[in-house]
């Protein structure tokens, strides 16, 4: 069982148009389809001090918001991106501690 941190992070898209999600650092984009809601989710290998990404302390997530673009950064490191019927879209997951046991002892 994976006992880090998982951070889940729900994003609607509440307007008429397509809405831009860009995820950092990876500089992913993706278009979020009117009036649909997409979840990220980001891992971190120990449960307790979890979010690397950030310096700030427990923030598992950042925001950034433009006019007609989101761009999220997970703290974690990994993401995984799906829809809220849990299909999944798209993900950088080569270095997620819960896919990947080595990544927990930081090997
Ligand atoms: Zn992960």
């Amino acid at each position: 069982m994976f006992a880090g941190g998982t951070a889940r992070l729900a994003i609607n898209n509440g307007g008429e148009a397509p809405l831009e999600l860009i995820i950092e650092p990876w500089a992913d984009c993706y278009l979020i389809p009117p009036k649909q809601s997409w979840v990220v989710v980001t891992h971190a290998p120990a449960g307790d001090a979890p979010w690397t990404g950030t310096s700030y302390g427990d923030e598992p997530f950042e925001v950034d918001h433009r006019p007609d673009a989101v761009t999220v950064w997970p703290n974690g490191n990994c993401f995984h991106l799906g829809d809220r019927a849990g299909n999944a879209i798209d993900a950088a997951d080569h270095q997620c501690p819960a896919r990947d046991p080595l990544a927990v002892t930081g090997r």
